[in-house]
């Protein structure tokens, strides 16, 4: 595959031409951009559990269908779904959303490359720019991603991607891909954007100028808990390099678990649309109730980015963060009462988890740069679930009482 190394080491921008979305994400999520169907076809995606599939015996390997190449058939309807419901020329479904990200990275760059990223950023992703980047000889420098400067300053010569995760865990800081997309656009480098969070039912950051969107489907797209999976929607051109790379480094998704995803995304817009509201009517209750000290979400005019949010997202999420007067030890007295919200790291479930980072995602941090990073004692984060609310509340009543206790 020759294609790294042109001109004086920029190569253009893996142009990204956002593709209308000419459906709702609803109907997107049910049906894709629909296909032909005749009487006696199923009307459910097939999974096709097969590992090979038959060839023609005088071709090479042009036509091979395999299924850690990506193209077996159920692999393959899901994604054109994803990047139906992204507005993206193409997409490719992985194993997890590791494996989107770093094969997104891995395509992207090659020795002596640049990669300029937010500090704000999933745990093992941090680890994988920070750690596993430069073992191959590209290097990454993080910014704190709110000014354009920041970013402009940090780009070298060899940069090849800007890259960010909207909104942030946890606590929900909000950024524009379109405030980076002229500086992505002027040096050709690409804008990945990680929109988990989101989900495409609230952002679909290609409509604001991004190139890429990783997801961890395991969150949102899948939405029962029961799935790892992950996708990066973008241009034919990328998703063809991300496919070489999983053709080398093999983290292909299990046409099953294709399947489970295809079955989430039929419910998609419907979950989220009511994690939004649940976590919409929480945060309200939460700011009334004594004992909490601070609550974060976007959907609240005391969040840093609301004005942003409003602008820019159709739906403020499903996470939200408290913060606890009584400080760690009324947040252990909350998580330990509760009966509805389970204790369990992840989001995007139609269950509610709750989890302490401290705890999970920033154990590696010490107390005072937590609380540097928004996360002081007592925080907690709520990824909501669409269980009845009324429920919710009296569940976290219940455990605000206890943790007060404690
Ligand atoms: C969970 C998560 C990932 C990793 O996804 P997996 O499916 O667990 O591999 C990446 N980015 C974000 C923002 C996540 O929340």
């Amino acid at each position: 595959m020759a294609k790294k190394r042109r001109g004086a080491g920029r190569r253009p921008p893996p142009e990204a031409p956002e593709v209308r979305r000419t459906r709702g994400p609803s109907t997107l999520g049910i049906h894709g951009l629909g296909r032909e169907r005749e009487p006696g076809d199923p009307v459910v995606l097939p999974i096709v559990q097969s590992a090979t599939f038959l060839s023609d015996p005088v071709r090479g390997e042009a036509g091979v269908r395999y299924t850690r190449y990506g193209n077996n058939p159920t692999q393959i309807a899901v994604a054109e779904k994803l990047a139906a419901l992204e507005g993206t020329e193409a997409a490719i479904v992985l194993a997890s959303g590791m494996a989107a990200t770093a094969l997104t990275f891995l395509a992207l760059t090659s020795a002596g490359d640049h990669v300029v990223a937010s500090r704000l950023l999933y745990g093992w992703t941090h680890r994988f720019l920070a750690e596993e980047l430069p073992l191959r000889g590209v290097g990454v420098t993080f910014v704190d991603p709110g000014g354009k400067r920041q970013w402009r300053e940090a780009l070298q010569a060899r940069t090849r991607a800007l890259f960010f995760e909207v909104p942030t865990n946890p606590t929900l800081r909000v950024f524009d891909p379109h405030s980076l997309s002229m500086l992505a656009r002027e040096h050709g480098i690409a804008l990945v954007v990680d929109s988990t969070f989101a989900s495409p039912v609230n952002l679909r950051p290609v409509g604001r100028g991004a190139d890429a969107v990783i997801h961890s489907a395991s969150k949102y797209l899948g939405g029962h808990s029961d799935l790892i999976a992950g996708v990066v929607c973008g241009s034919r051109g990328l998703v063809d390099e991300i496919q070489t790379k999983l053709k080398l480094y093999g983290p292909a998704i299990d046409p099953h678990a294709a399947w489970v995803l295809d079955r989430g995304l039929k419910t998609l817009a419907v979950r989220v649309a009511r994690q939004n509201e649940n976590a919409l009517t929480l945060a309200g209750w939460f700011e009334e109730q004594p004992g909490v000290k601070q609550v974060i979400y976007p959907g609240l005019p005391s969040h840093p980015d609301h004005h942003l949010a409003r602008k820019i997202l159709s739906g403020y999420g499903g996470v939200l963060s408290i913060v606890l007067e009584g400080g760690d030890a009324a947040a252990d007295g909350f998580c330990e009462s509760l009966q509805v919200a389970l204790n369990a790291p992840s989001l995007g479930g139609v269950e509610t988890l709750v989890s302490q980072p401290r705890l999970t995602s920033h154990t590696t941090f010490t107390s005072a740069e937590r609380s540097a990073m928004g996360i002081p004692s007592g925080f907690v984060r709520i990824a909501v679930g669409t269980e009845d609310v009324e429920d919710l509340i009296a569940d976290f009543e219940m455990a605000l009482n206890a943790a007060r206790a404690a």
